[in-house]
């Protein structure tokens, strides 16, 4: 009787990718993946982000407990990183594995069998300098594929809690990256997005004087990828340098998701970020004046401890500047561990949701109106697979969502169309 295991993920894209490792590990052990409830091992990959995530990650075990009490439980990844002893105090977990040991995942599940303690992997990893080695070689969808180039952050932004949960920054080696990217060309995948915990700071902890640039030129030499696309980055690497050789890179998704959290400066000193609203300005316009039709998203934090209602019209202000493509809104979140959770100032839940109500309103109006500047024009579309509702559906390089009438000889294909028209944040040609 086969052995199965089932997967929960919570969080990031680079949780995802982990867990598509993991699964490959089980599945090169003898184990078949399962959506059931009905499984020897379940394995929860979970995020840490928010107070809340840690909540979604401990009903999550309860659930299982409930549904199934055989079950071996392997709680892995961020949550489990920063509070192992919560996790260790909850009803039927197995094992524990923080941000490391999850190329041992299934050993440990194995090893779990055979004895009634909890495996407690967790350990400080604050002076990890190892980059953990899980790689892919498939994916569910078979357009897109993630590759993860990096680990950790060093940046301690004052609202965040990743610096702890993923430890200090590690780059992959450029090799085994270039290496994962040509499997997967040759699986099929037209498009492959670098993605990493702070991709920005590729490559700052080798000993080469080598950066996330080299990565993609590296993966823009193989042949069959016809695009490459970028997580988050950060504006300080975004310099003309770095934008002269981007933009010899054909692959290169005109996309760029730079997060700037705040449009007020005193409230970007305080989150402990790395720059003005000064340097950031100026790296949109040296990336509009490399590619014009660009998409500029990004993330925004309303209601960060002080922020003041000039602080937020400041915000209001700057987003008028930059015209922004897409903006995530995000009502700030008390996360305990970090240090802004500590600061005085702590802004009302209302006041967060009037800020956060005018930001989305603000920031719909600007996606609108990009969206409609690439109406009536070519465009290129990768198409995906599925039928959607008799629509089959795809992005540009810049991210904008293309439907049209579905027609399975366009899947994975990428075809120029015109789009006439335009429902919500979706374009439409017929
Ligand atoms: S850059 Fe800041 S917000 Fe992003 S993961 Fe690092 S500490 Fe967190």
């Amino acid at each position: 009787m086969m052995k199965k295991v089932k997967f929960s993920t919570l969080g990031c894209k680079v949780n995802q990718y982990e867990t598509e490792a993991m699964s490959e590990l089980f599945v090169k052990s003898g184990y078949e993946i399962t959506d059931d409830y009905d499984c020897d091992v379940f394995v929860l990959n979970t995020c840490t982000v928010t107070n809340l995530s840690d909540r979604k990650s401990r009903q999550q075990i309860s659930r299982i407990k409930s549904q199934n009490k055989d079950a071996i439980i392997a709680v892995v990844g961020c949550y489990s990183q920063v509070s192992p002893e919560e996790i260790k105090n909850i009803d039927g977990v197995n094992v524990i594995v923080g941000t490391k040991y999850r190329d041992k995942i299934v050993e440990l599940c194995e090893k779990a069998k055979t004895t009634d303690e909890i495996i407690n992997k967790v350990e400080d990893i604050s002076k990890n300098k190892e980059f953990e080695e899980l790689t892919i070689n498939t994916e569910h969808s078979m357009t897109r594929a993630y590759i993860k180039i990096q680990e950790g952050c060093s940046q301690f932004c004052s609202y965040c809690i990743i610096p702890y949960a993923r430890g200090p920054i590690r780059s992959r080696n450029i090799r085994d990256i270039v290496l994962e990217a040509k499997r997967l060309a040759d699986n099929g995948f037209k498009e492959i997005v670098l993605t990493g915990i702070h991709v920005a700071s590729y490559g700052r902890d080798l000993q080469e004087n080598i950066g996330l640039i080299d990565v993609i030129e590296d993966v823009g030499q193989i042949e069959n990828i016809k695009r490459i696309r970028l997580s988050s980055l950060e504006p300080r690497i975004v310099d003309r340098d770095f934008l002269e050789r981007l933009s010899k890179v054909n692959q290169i998704c005109d996309h760029f998701h730079l997060s700037v959290q705040s449009g007020s400066d005193k409230i970007l000193k305080s989150m402990n970020r790395k720059y003005d609203t000064k340097l950031y300005k100026d790296t949109v316009n040296l990336i509009r004046e490399y590619f014009p039709n660009a998409a500029i998203t990004t993330d925004i934090i309303v209601g960060f401890p002080g922020e003041t209602d000039e602080d937020f019209e400041d915000t209001m202000k700057f987003v008028d500047e930059i015209k922004f493509s897409k903006i995530h809104v995000f009502k700030y979140s008390n996360r305990k561990g970090t240090v802004a959770s500590k600061m005085k100032n702590q802004i009302s839940g209302s006041i967060k949701k009037d800020r956060s109500q005018k930001l989305i309103q603000k920031s719909k109006y600007y996606t609108d109106q990009f969206l409609d500047n690439m109406l009536n024009k070519p465009i290129q579309v990768l198409f995906e697979a599925k039928n959607d509702d008799g629509y089959i559906k795809g992005y540009t390089k810049n991210y904008i969502r293309v439907k049209r009438k579905y027609n399975k000889n366009l899947s994975n294909k990428i075809i120029d169309v015109i789009c006439t028209r335009r429902e919500d944040e979706e374009l439409v040609c017929d």
